[in-house]
């Protein structure tokens, strides 16, 4: 049975996102910075990370869990070296304000270490890869998550750790950037919530009940007790997200995980390497190789070889044209935030059911 779902123009989905954070208390800044970046992960096809994310975001700003119009601290500002406190408010914001500032010292001096610490949510990860990419500049992204813990280490069947997302941005020349940017679980949570309000089950292999044993239900990772996400690529997955959550957090100065939930916020810490191919002076053999390997790993006689970021390009053209799908439940409780900060949606914003 096909799941009924909304669809939606990008230009009215961002001006309700906007106009539901200023209901909110956001400054227009703010406002803006929010809907820019969850309306494109849901152009990207990230639906896990946009428009979706607003009921969470609108309880947390209600309980006090995202105190809204923050600004980014300072905390080191050393050379190539910099650290950054979100002081949990907006990820969009934290996160946009922190690469910015990234990509300045880059351009002085090749490269930058950033370590942003404890912002509320950093949304989707490869967004900050793309505002360094659209800069000529490489990127290289490990972020840890304090939440309630969704993902067990490999070998074991308890939540430790987050979905921490890694994402690397890699700029060529005359060409859309490569963006490699995935959670390191078998599904970002978010995904598992649009399958549970889409009534889809999930694959096999991915999900356990709190008692280990293996499950596709979605609705399980939102039961009490929680179900507990796998890690990607077995031990490899694992690694790779341990790195995410001692890089992220411990060497920035952030929190790990070490203990479950004590309240409602989504907080990340990222640590961000930016690097100048310009700077490092091999500029003409990075774009020179790129396209060379690139061509080769595409040339094999099966034409399906896609490179990572192109799944996001080809949605986004696709969604511009047509309008983003929205699934119906999740619709409702979008509008449903907004009602509770005092917002509504134009009325006219359904384009029609696809
Ligand atoms: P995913 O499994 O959809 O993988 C996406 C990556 O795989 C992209 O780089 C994409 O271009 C690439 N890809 C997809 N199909 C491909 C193909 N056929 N060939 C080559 N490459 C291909 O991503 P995910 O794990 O579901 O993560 C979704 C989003 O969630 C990401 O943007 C991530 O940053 C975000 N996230 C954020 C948090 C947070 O706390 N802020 C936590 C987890 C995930």
């Amino acid at each position: 049975m096909a799941t009924e779902r909304v669809l939606i123009g990008h230009d009215a989905l961002r001006g309700f996102v906007s106009d539901t954070f200023v209901s909110a208390g956001s400054s227009r800044r703010e406002a803006h910075l929010v809907a820019e970046q969850l309306v494109e992960a849901n152009l990207a096809g990230h639906d896990s990370h946009g428009v979706g994310s607003i009921p969470v975001y609108v309880r947390n700003v209600r309980s006090g869990n995202l105190p809204l119009n923050q600004s980014l601290s300072v905390v080191l500002d050393s050379g190539p070296l910099l650290v950054c406190d979100g002081n949990g408010g907006a990820g969009q914001v934290m996160g946009h304000d922190a690469i910015a500032r990234a990509i300045e010292r880059t351009r002085e001096h090749g490269a930058c270490i950033l370590g942003l610490r404890n912002s509320h949510h950093l949304g989707r990860i490869g967004h900050w890869a793309a505002q360094c990419a659209a800069e000529g500049l490489v990127s290289i992204h490990f972020v840890n998550v304090i939440s309630a813990p969704a993902v067990a280490p490999f070998g074991g069947t308890a939540a430790r750790i987050g979905t921490n997302p890694f994402a690397v941005g890699i700029p060529r020349d005359n060409d859309r950037p490569i963006l490699i940017d995935f959670a390191t679980s078998k599904l970002a949570v978010g995904k598992v919530r649009v399958a549970l309000n889409e009534g889809k089950a999930l694959p096999e292999g991915v999900l356990l009940t709190p008692d280990g044993v293996p499950t596709t239900d979605p609705a399980v990772l939102f039961g009490t007790p929680r179900g507990v996400l796998l890690p990607f690529g077995e031990h490899k997955g694992w690694g790779l997200g341990l790195a995410c959550e001692l890089l992220g957090a411990a060497l920035t100065g952030g929190k790990t995980q070490a203990g479950p939930k004590s309240r409602d916020a989504v907080i990340n810490s990222m640590l961000s390497i930016v690097v100048s191919p310009e700077r490092l002076g091999t500029e003409e053999s990075y774009f020179a190789e790129i396209a060379r390997f690139t061509q080769w790993a595409q040339s094999a006689e099966n034409r399906d070889v896609l490179l990572p970021g192109d799944v996001e390009a080809a949605t986004r053209a696709e969604r511009i044209a047509n309008g983003i799908p929205v699934d119906a439940k999740s619709w409702s409780d979008i509008v449903a935030a907004a009602a509770s900060v005092g917002a509504e949606p134009p009325e006219d914003i359904v384009q029609r059911p696809s």
